[in-house]
Protein backbone atom coordinates (compact mmCIF):
# COMPACT_ATOMS: atom_id res chain seq x y z
CA UNK A 1 0.00 0.00 0.00
CA UNK A 2 1.42 3.21 -1.03
CA UNK A 3 1.76 5.64 2.18
CA UNK A 4 0.30 8.75 2.07
CA UNK A 5 0.91 10.15 4.98
CA UNK A 6 3.90 12.26 6.62
CA UNK A 7 5.18 13.59 9.51
CA UNK A 8 3.65 16.64 11.86
CA UNK A 9 4.96 18.46 14.35
CA UNK A 10 3.45 21.28 16.36
CA UNK A 11 4.67 23.53 18.92
CA UNK A 12 3.41 26.11 20.99
CA UNK A 13 5.91 28.17 23.28
CA UNK A 14 5.32 26.22 26.02
CA UNK A 15 4.55 22.83 24.99
CA UNK A 16 5.18 20.26 22.00
CA UNK A 17 1.18 20.18 20.60
CA UNK A 18 1.47 17.38 18.53
CA UNK A 19 3.86 14.89 17.12
CA UNK A 20 3.10 12.19 14.78
CA UNK A 21 2.01 11.38 11.18
CA UNK A 22 -0.94 12.74 9.22
CA UNK A 23 -2.83 12.15 6.34
CA UNK A 24 -3.57 15.87 5.69
CA UNK A 25 -2.88 19.35 7.61
CA UNK A 26 -4.63 22.85 6.70
CA UNK A 27 -3.56 25.91 8.18
CA UNK A 28 -4.69 29.99 8.32
CA UNK A 29 -2.13 31.57 5.88
CA UNK A 30 -1.51 35.03 5.23
CA UNK A 31 -3.02 34.31 1.97
CA UNK A 32 -5.60 32.01 2.78
CA UNK A 33 -6.69 28.52 4.41
CA UNK A 34 -3.87 26.33 2.71
CA UNK A 35 -3.89 22.54 2.80
CA UNK A 36 -0.69 20.26 2.69
CA UNK A 37 -1.08 16.37 1.49
CA UNK A 38 1.95 14.12 1.21
CA UNK A 39 4.37 14.88 -1.54
CA UNK A 40 3.67 18.71 -1.04
CA UNK A 41 6.05 21.00 -2.73
CA UNK A 42 8.26 23.29 -0.19
CA UNK A 43 6.33 26.20 1.26
CA UNK A 44 7.34 28.91 4.19
CA UNK A 45 4.34 30.82 5.20
CA UNK A 46 3.01 32.78 7.92
CA UNK A 47 -0.59 32.52 9.90
CA UNK A 48 -2.81 34.52 11.25
CA UNK A 49 -5.67 33.85 13.70
CA UNK A 50 -7.77 30.55 12.89
CA UNK A 51 -7.96 27.05 12.25
CA UNK A 52 -5.57 24.64 11.89
CA UNK A 53 -6.84 21.24 11.12
CA UNK A 54 -5.15 17.40 10.85
CA UNK A 55 -6.26 14.25 9.93
CA UNK A 56 -4.29 11.78 11.79
CA UNK A 57 -3.20 8.11 10.37
CA UNK A 58 -6.16 6.45 11.67
CA UNK A 59 -8.62 8.96 10.06
CA UNK A 60 -9.42 11.20 13.55
CA UNK A 61 -9.60 14.62 12.53
CA UNK A 62 -8.67 17.19 15.22
CA UNK A 63 -9.16 20.90 15.32
CA UNK A 64 -6.94 23.56 16.99
CA UNK A 65 -7.69 27.30 17.56
CA UNK A 66 -4.37 29.20 16.37
CA UNK A 67 -3.05 32.88 17.02
CA UNK A 68 -0.62 33.21 14.60
CA UNK A 69 3.00 31.27 13.74
CA UNK A 70 4.92 29.82 10.44
CA UNK A 71 4.54 26.34 8.98
CA UNK A 72 7.46 24.89 7.33
CA UNK A 73 6.55 22.37 4.83
CA UNK A 74 9.72 20.27 3.53
CA UNK A 75 10.45 16.65 2.82
CA UNK A 76 7.42 15.15 3.81
CA UNK A 77 7.70 16.75 7.23
CA UNK A 78 5.22 20.06 8.20
CA UNK A 79 6.86 22.18 11.21
CA UNK A 80 4.15 24.30 12.79
CA UNK A 81 5.21 27.01 15.05
CA UNK A 82 2.86 28.70 16.89
CA UNK A 83 2.06 31.44 18.77
CA UNK A 84 -0.96 29.82 20.68
CA UNK A 85 -2.54 26.48 20.21
CA UNK A 86 -5.45 25.04 21.85
CA UNK A 87 -7.41 21.60 20.58
CA UNK A 88 -11.16 22.49 20.19
CA UNK A 89 -12.08 20.62 23.13
CA UNK A 90 -9.32 22.21 25.34
CA UNK A 91 -10.74 25.74 24.93
CA UNK A 92 -11.65 27.68 27.72
CA UNK A 93 -15.25 28.48 26.43
CA UNK A 94 -15.74 31.15 29.53
CA UNK A 95 -12.43 32.43 29.11
CA UNK A 96 -13.14 33.33 25.84
CA UNK A 97 -16.48 34.82 25.81
CA UNK A 98 -15.18 37.15 28.95
CA UNK A 99 -12.25 38.03 26.87
CA UNK A 100 -14.62 38.55 23.70
CA UNK A 101 -16.72 41.15 26.15
CA UNK A 102 -13.85 43.10 27.66
CA UNK A 103 -12.57 43.49 23.68
CA UNK A 104 -16.05 44.61 22.93
CA UNK A 105 -16.39 47.30 25.87
CA UNK A 106 -13.16 48.39 24.94
CA UNK A 107 -14.18 48.94 21.05
CA UNK A 108 -16.89 50.71 22.39
CA UNK A 109 -15.58 52.83 24.78
CA UNK A 110 -13.92 54.59 22.06
CA UNK A 111 -12.00 56.01 25.49
CA UNK A 112 -8.53 58.28 24.61
CA UNK A 113 -6.47 55.33 26.03
CA UNK A 114 -7.67 52.39 24.13
CA UNK A 115 -5.32 50.57 21.47
CA UNK A 116 -8.01 49.90 19.07
CA UNK A 117 -5.95 47.52 17.27
CA UNK A 118 -5.15 45.44 20.12
CA UNK A 119 -8.85 45.38 20.94
CA UNK A 120 -9.76 44.15 17.75
CA UNK A 121 -7.02 41.61 17.44
CA UNK A 122 -8.30 40.36 21.15
CA UNK A 123 -11.65 40.33 19.70
CA UNK A 124 -10.37 38.29 16.67
CA UNK A 125 -8.77 35.53 19.04
CA UNK A 126 -11.54 35.28 21.41
CA UNK A 127 -13.96 34.85 18.02
CA UNK A 128 -11.66 32.20 16.40
CA UNK A 129 -11.63 30.07 19.97
CA UNK A 130 -15.58 30.15 20.50
CA UNK A 131 -15.92 28.93 17.22
CA UNK A 132 -13.46 26.25 16.93
CA UNK A 133 -14.49 25.32 20.71
CA UNK A 134 -17.96 24.14 18.71
CA UNK A 135 -15.79 21.41 16.51
CA UNK A 136 -16.70 18.21 18.06
CA UNK A 137 -14.58 15.28 16.80
CA UNK A 138 -14.78 13.42 13.48
CA UNK A 139 -13.59 10.91 11.74
CA UNK A 140 -12.33 11.14 7.75
CA UNK A 141 -13.38 8.94 5.09
CA UNK A 142 -10.81 5.79 4.70
P1 LIG B 1 -7.18 36.32 27.24
O1 LIG B 1 -7.76 37.70 26.99
O2 LIG B 1 -8.23 35.35 27.75
O3 LIG B 1 -5.90 36.30 28.03
P2 LIG B 1 -5.59 36.19 24.85
O4 LIG B 1 -6.09 36.07 23.44
O5 LIG B 1 -5.02 37.50 25.26
O6 LIG B 1 -6.81 35.75 25.79
P3 LIG B 1 -3.21 34.73 24.37
O7 LIG B 1 -2.19 35.76 24.69
O8 LIG B 1 -3.54 34.46 22.93
O9 LIG B 1 -4.57 35.04 25.17
O10 LIG B 1 -2.81 33.33 25.03
C1 LIG B 1 -2.09 33.21 26.24
C2 LIG B 1 -2.07 31.74 26.64
O11 LIG B 1 -3.36 31.35 27.12
C3 LIG B 1 -1.75 30.79 25.49
O12 LIG B 1 -1.03 29.70 25.99
C4 LIG B 1 -3.13 30.32 25.02
O13 LIG B 1 -3.05 29.04 24.42
C5 LIG B 1 -3.91 30.31 26.32
N1 LIG B 1 -5.33 30.64 26.15
C6 LIG B 1 -5.85 31.87 25.89
N2 LIG B 1 -7.19 31.84 25.85
C7 LIG B 1 -7.55 30.54 26.07
C8 LIG B 1 -8.78 29.86 26.14
N3 LIG B 1 -9.96 30.49 25.98
N4 LIG B 1 -8.76 28.52 26.38
C9 LIG B 1 -7.60 27.86 26.54
N5 LIG B 1 -6.39 28.44 26.49
C10 LIG B 1 -6.35 29.77 26.26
Amino acid sequence: MNDKTFKLDIVAPDRVVYKGRVRSFSAPGELGTFQVLVNHAPLLSSLVVGEVKFTDEDGNIEYFATSGGFVEVRDNRVRALLDAAERADEIDVDRAQESRNRALERIKSRASDTNMARAKRSLERANNRLKVAQRTKETAAA
